[in-house]
């Protein structure tokens, strides 16, 4: 990569599409570009890009059992569809469904699909390198299963290894006080957190066809706190002593009102974040300084 170029393209504001045709492109997107990476032409992807201003929004769910009574496809089925949701208020791209990360703590369980950690590091870092290619030069993570957090933290850091010219924001989402407020009038239970609540009345809402909440109690979600003398520790076996049948809460007590406030809120959220990143022009900036100064860190004014 030209250095000289990058700052340039970053000094005219517009440093995303260099040719003058891709401006003219830009210029005349089409309103009713699809928001799905798959259902593009390529000429329109030319386009989307354009009108996305750049940025690509990837889900990243999983493959994991939900309780006796939701898909193993839950986070991945419930991301995409915040993801869609905030796309339609703020047009980027969807990245096709991605289930790549790190879920070992469920091997024990029939339906898992747990990658090693180099092919969930190499498959993502090999992803967003074609995105950057293309043309996609802010790609957003938003996170639907919990196990993958720290992976995904991880990935962000590690993205300061080698010098790109493209930046990934990880959707870091804060419910304010009064979306906190909304959610717990309507909450039923105390104890939540995978198959429960809140995770089954998101399927009631979205999809409910695919939520068996007949079946919820079929299975306890209580927690089995098995490590519960150990003091100031964690152990990646936390999850299985806690929750071995891969279910924390009571999924019978879902409900469509509370799962479609629940997806509302979040895509909200998200579409203010697309939002800003699109506005942000900082982050790749920093990104260029920090990569010229790792390349000369002796030069670097102490
Ligand atoms: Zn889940």
């Amino acid at each position: 990569m030209n250095v000289n170029k990058v700052f340039l393209w970053v000094a005219s504001a517009n440093f995303l599409f260099p040719a003058a045709s891709m401006a003219q492109e830009a210029a005349k997107p089409e309103a009713g570009l699809s928001v799905h990476y798959e259902e593009l032409t390529a000429p329109d992807f030319i386009q989307a890009v354009a009108k996305a201003e750049a940025t690509c929004v990837i889900p990243v769910g999983i493959l994991e059992k939900h309780g006796p009574h939701l898909p193993l496809g839950t986070d991945l089925i419930d991301c995409r569809e915040v993801a869609l949701r905030a796309a339609k208020q703020e047009y980027t791209i969807i990245y096709p469904a991605y289930y790549v990360g790190q879920i070992f703590e469920a091997k024990h369980q029939p339906g898992t699909i747990a990658y090693s950690t180099w092919m969930m590091l190499d498959l993502l870092q090999e992803t967003c390198d074609e995105l950057g290619r293309n043309g996609i030069k802010k790609i957003i993570l938003l996170n639907g299963h919990g196990g993958n957090e720290s992976f995904l933290r991880f990935f962000c850091q590690a993205q300061l290894a080698s010098r790109k010219d493209y930046a990934v924001y990880l959707f870091d989402s804060v419910e304010d006080d009064s979306m906190e407020a909304a959610l717990k009038k309507l909450r039923k239970t105390t104890l939540d957190g995978h198959a429960g609540e809140e995770e089954t009345s998101a399927m009631l809402a979205n999809r409910p066809d695919l939520a068996h909440v007949d079946r919820a109690g079929q299975e306890s979600g209580e927690d089995q706190r098995r490590l519960a003398n150990l003091k100031h520790a964690y152990t990646g076996i936390w999850w299985y002593a806690s929750q071995p049948n891969h279910y924390r809460g009571d999924g019978s007590y879902g409900n469509k009102e509370l799962g479609e406030m629940i997806l509302k809120l979040e895509a909200g959220l998200l579409a203010e974040m697309i939002r800003s990143v699109k506005e942000d022009t900082v982050t790749l900036e920093l990104q260029n300084q920090f990569f010229d100064g790792s390349e000369r860190p002796l030069k670097t004014k102490q």
